[in-house]
């Protein structure tokens, strides 16, 4: 597979074109290490971007939310942008305006569909937050589930862009004395705090969160 050919013009990028990827791959990686997405779309009220949860299961995205909501609607109607970034660090140049940032984003194009499968879907968000804890938990009943709505997008029309690494001065600012570097950014999993009335023992998905 060739993964320096975008799958469409609007996802072909131009600006650092040396960042972008389409490796499947890479975009499965940075849909996997993503809590939410924001996804944009358009409606009377004008251009909306909206975070929510995501997960990734084979070539799709999923979301979820209540029959209700006025975005889980309008994205079964029209086109969206949905986008994921991870910023790895600041990248501190010689020059104010070489400073940049270490990242990794995905842009995904498409329509949301509605999913039939509900109950294999939602578990499959449930084993993303926290594996094994399906199957310990009182399970959605029928009017849970009648009352929520699934939707999926294909990862088929997506776009990613990464840096990494050390800043690129001009020649002429490289022998200005100012420190020079990254400043390293990550999401960190903090201790597990149970709940007050909470008397039963962690499971292995609590003791390994922060581990
Ligand atoms: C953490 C972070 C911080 C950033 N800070 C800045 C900033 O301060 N100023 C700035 O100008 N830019 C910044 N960028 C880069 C920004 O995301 C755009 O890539 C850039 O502004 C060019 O936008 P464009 O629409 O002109 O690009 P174009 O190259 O014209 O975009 C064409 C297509 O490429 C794809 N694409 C564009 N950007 C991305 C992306 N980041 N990830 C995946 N696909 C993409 C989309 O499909 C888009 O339609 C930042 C990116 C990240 C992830």
């Amino acid at each position: 597979m060739n993964t320096s050919v975008p799958p469409s013009a609007r996802t072909q990028v131009k600006r650092a074109a040396n960042y972008a990827s389409y490796d499947p791959a890479l975009l499965h990686a940075i849909v996997d290490a993503a809590w939410v997405c924001h996804i944009a779309f358009t409606d009377a009220h004008g251009t909306h971007c909206i975070p929510t949860a995501c997960w990734r299961i084979g070539e799709h995205l999923y979301i979820h939310g209540s029959n209700g909501s006025r975005m889980l609607k309008s994205l079964m109607e029209q086109d969206c942008c949905v986008t994921i970034t991870h910023v790895d660090g600041i990248v501190l140049a010689r020059s104010a305006f070489n400073h940049t940032m270490n990242y990794r984003s995905a842009v995904i194009y498409g329509r949301f569909a509605l999913v039939e499968d509900k109950r294999v879907t939602l578990e499959a968000f449930m084993d993303h937050l926290a594996p094994g804890r399906q199957a310990q938990v009182r399970a959605g009943n029928d009017k849970e589930y009648a009352a929520t709505t699934v939707l999926r997008i294909a990862l088929t029309e997506a776009a990613c862009k990464t840096r990494n690494g050390p800043p690129n001065d001009d020649a002429e600012d490289m022998g200005l004395a100012v420190w020079a570097g990254v400043l390293p950014l990550s999401e960190a999993r903090g201790t597990p705090v149970p709940a007050a009335e909470c008397t039963v023992e962690a499971p292995e998905h609590v003791r390994r969160w922060g581990a």
